[in-house]
């Protein structure tokens, strides 16, 4: 990958991309311009943590991130959490993050479900030491409790925290298996590549979308 001189960091967006859809590339596209990064690392989880186990399976999600980020400069997939058996805690991920990359700053980017929940999540102090959390809304009126929240970690927890202020795109995975399951159109939501895959492999026809689980 070509890294620019001008551009040092990298982002973490983890999850479990069932399917990646274009709320994914634009939290990832704004986060590498807006905070000038070198790479955008999109890391789909093994057993999420914060959720029920994924839809389809890892080959799956995989094969439709690696089409979606076909050609977009500084976007790459990792397999490091697939990877690794167990669960997949952030914590762990960026403790490896850091040791292959000494030096480097590191940014988790998250939405605004997972920003407002951080404070919850596996040794977080461990996340605030080794990475700015950068946290972005999902929908209209998110604004105010992202920036209180941003101000809570920082207070709390000494964290780097810090928030990408755009307009949101309304997209989730959840909406997408619904409307596939519905046999509704997608046409918009995610990229052509990716629809045209989940079409030829049958993907979401039958599986009930996913509930969401309190962390
Ligand atoms: P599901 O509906 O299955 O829960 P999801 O759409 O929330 O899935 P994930 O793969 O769980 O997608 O999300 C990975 C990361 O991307 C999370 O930090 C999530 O908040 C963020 N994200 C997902 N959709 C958007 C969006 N539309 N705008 C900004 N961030 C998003």
């Amino acid at each position: 990958m070509d890294i620019s001189t001008e551009r040092t960091g990298t982002g973490l967006l983890g999850g479990t991309f069932d399917p990646v859809h274009n709320g994914h590339l634009w939290i990832a596209r704004t986060a590498m311009q807006r905070l000038s990064l070198s790479r955008v690392i999109m890391m789909p989880a093994g057993v999420p943590p914060h959720k029920d186990p994924a839809g389809a399976s890892p080959v799956h999600r995989v094969a439709m991130l690696r089409l979606a980020v076909d050609g977009l400069q500084g976007v790459e997939v990792s397999e490091l959490e697939l990877a690794r058996p167990g669960k997949s805690y952030t914590a762990d991920t960026l403790e490896t993050l850091a040791a292959l990359c000494p030096g480097e700053r590191l940014y988790l980017l998250c939405g605004a479900d997972m920003f407002l929940t951080l404070q919850d999540w596996y040794r977080c102090e461990r996340i605030f030491e080794l990475c700015t959390v950068v946290g972005m809304a999902r929908s209209g009126g998110q604004r105010e409790s992202l920036a209180a929240h941003a101000e809570l970690l920082r207070e709390r927890y000494g964290a780097r925290a810090c928030i990408l202020d755009e307009e949101p795109l309304e997209l989730s995975s959840t909406d997408i298996r619904r409307r596939i399951a519905e046999n509704s159109s997608t046409e918009g939501l995610l990229p052509e590549v990716v629809r045209a895959y989940i079409d030829r492999e049958g993907l979401y026809r039958n599986t009930p979308a996913r509930r969401e689980e309190p962390v």
